[in-house]
């Protein structure tokens, strides 16, 4: 069971509430409260403030985060878990997660393009699928293209939380050949 860190933006209530919480025996900690609009600046400084104080042998997790920037942001402050609706529910609206940028497969420019949605993945929707048969299916409202254009958004953040594991493993800073694609959101 996991004990959850709350307090807001308030350095004093994160660090009376983690000081109260590792006290207890959870199995680990989440962190709440976090990624709803507070900024950017606020979520890197109060995620960070807050993973120092959580042992470094639980797992620490920041909930409802997020955008791919802000995760490899979370990973390097030290947290190993995450949750959030991006991947899906950006997927369902048709915009994919490439490794050149946003791609939104509304676009009329992609009806009749035969490439996959990204040369460089080798995920199920890339390996079968061109970028002018999702369209068609998302213009016609099937629900087989919130299924494969999930199916790719879901792989992405595997991808990278991928890329951040080896990183971790061999000792070295979280790294992530897309950060510079996506430094902007
Ligand atoms: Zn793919």
């Amino acid at each position: 069971m996991f004990g959850i860190i709350q307090g807001g933006l308030y350095e004093d209530l994160r660090r009376w509430c983690a000081q109260e919480m590792t006290a207890m025996p959870f199995e680990g900690f989440a962190v709440g409260g976090l990624g709803i609009g507070e900024g950017e600046e606020l979520l890197r400084s109060v995620s960070a403030l807050t993973a120092a104080l959580l042992p470094e042998e639980r797992p620490r997790y920041l909930m409802g985060v997020g955008p791919p920037k802000d995760i490899l942001g979370a990973v390097r402050a030290g947290f190993d878990l995450f949750d959030c609706v991006i991947p899906t529910r950006n997927g369902r609206n048709g915009t994919l997660f490439t490794s050149s940028g946003k791609l939104s497969i509304k676009r009329a420019e992609f009806a009749a393009d035969p490439r996959p949605l990204d040369e460089r993945c080798d995920c199920y929707t890339c390996g079968h699928f061109s970028r002018a048969y999702l369209r068609h299916l998302f213009m016609a409202g099937e629900i087989l293209a919130s299924q494969l254009n999930s199916l790719h958004n879901l792989y992405f953040y595997h991808r990278l939380m991928e890329s951040c594991r080896a990183a971790l493993h061999a000792g070295r800073v979280p790294l992530w050949d897309c950060e510079e694609v996506y430094a902007g959101g």
